[in-house]
């Protein structure tokens, strides 16, 4: 059997993934990958040790006599799997919930390596999947989230909240906003986080969506906004919901009076006053394969109408039945459609060597003069 080594300088050759050079990711990946090796070895021994030794099956009568000896004896992790927790990612998918490693699933796009199902994506990695590498420039980092009604909360201060998930996330809101390029082509990009407060949209949200949109505007940017929301953010109150209202009005200025180009994408779950702002009002709106996308939640839609929603009503596939969206787009593909599409609408590779905007004779007019 190769040694740890031998299968690491393997994976190197054929993925090019791990740089070897770099001693401290070296040992780290092999600790991973003992820890793998461990956690499979003690499985295999649980496996073996239950064929020989198979369990007792007590009877149901006497089942509440004997509680507490079984609480004992079934101990939920006897091998101390839970150690190797951080190496996992379960898959979301409730009928497959499969284990992924963690190391190679950034590689995979976070679409599970079993049943294909998109996992949830952070906003840094989907910058990364569309945004072509070195081009990214970040703006308006430096907008941060306040109390503004003093949300009452002694569980959770919205305080404390927002500071956990800062720390959390190494993000300073739900939403990432900047420009970059696409295939070379500029564009105005802004990426939505679930991690952080569940990717709502407060006023800090919406001020720097509508400074993204109006950058856009004044610039002639094809927009492109990824939503991953659970609405608009309850701790604001009513200014959560005025984030609405401003931006479809810079939205109205950017699509109908400058005719500019604005593409949104409903990744999951996309919900709420989002999906109902600048969530639907993209003149292309693409959705990710297996999204949840609703306005109003299943469990408040069956509360309020007494009924029972069908299984799936509210994900991308039924929902595009219906007409609500133009393209599913899984993420693979995903960099080169959007490329296809700003092409279509007339947006096309900056060449920074010879600008636009400057004809021949205007360069000449230019060394004339001086
Ligand atoms: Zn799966």
């Amino acid at each position: 059997m190769a040694s740890i080594d031998e299968r690491l300088e393997r994976y190197r050759e054929s993925t090019g993934t791990y740089l070897l050079k770099d001693d401290d990711f070296k040992a780290e990946i092999k600790r991973d990958m003992e820890a793998v090796m461990a956690g499979i070895g003690a499985r295999l021994d649980s496996i073996e040790e239950a064929i020989l030794n198979p369990p007792v099956v007590s009877d149901s009568s006497d089942s509440d006599s004997d509680l507490d000896d079984s609480e004992e004896s079934n101990d939920p992790d006897p091998q101390g799997t839970k150690k190797f927790k951080h190496l996992w990612v379960l898959c979301e998918n409730e009928t497959c919930e499969s284990l992924n490693y963690k190391s190679l699933l950034k590689e995979r796009l976070n679409i599970c390596e079993f049943c294909g199902y998109h996992l949830k994506m952070s906003s840094s990695d989907r910058i990364e999947l569309s945004i072509d590498p070195d081009t990214w420039h970040p703006m308006d980092e430096d907008l941060f989230a306040l109390d503004p009604i003093e949300w009452h909360s002694k569980k959770h201060p919205y305080k404390d909240r927002i500071a956990s998930d800062q720390r959390e996330t190494g993000l300073t809101e739900a939403i990432q906003t900047g420009r970059g390029k696409l295939n070379g082509i500029p564009v105005a990009i802004g990426v939505m986080d679930f991690r952080f407060v569940g990717g709502s949209m407060g006023s800090v949200v919406g001020e720097k969506i509508t400074r993204l949109i109006e950058y856009a505007t004044h610039r002639l940017l094809p927009l492109i906004i990824v939503c991953a929301s659970g609405g608009a953010r309850m701790q604001e109150g009513s200014l959560s919901l005025m984030q609405m209202a401003k931006i479809s009005s810079a939205l109205y200025e950017y699509q109908s009076n400058k005719k500019l180009f604005y593409v949104s994408i409903l990744a999951s779950p996309t919900t709420g006053g989002v999906l109902a702002s600048f969530g639907m009002l993209g003149d292309i709106i693409i959705a990710e394969p297996n999204a949840y996308i609703a306005f109003a939640g299943k469990r408040v839609i069956e509360q309020t109408l007494n009924i029972i929603l069908p299984e799936g009503s509210q994900e991308t596939e039924n929902l595009f039945e219906k007409g609500l969206f133009d393209l599913i787009v899984p993420r693979k593909p995903l960099k080169s459609v959007l490329s296809e599409l700003l092409k279509f609408h007339a947006f096309f590779p900056w060449n920074e060597k010879r600008p636009l905007l400057l004809p021949l004779n205007a360069t000449l007019e230019h060394t004339k003069c001086n």
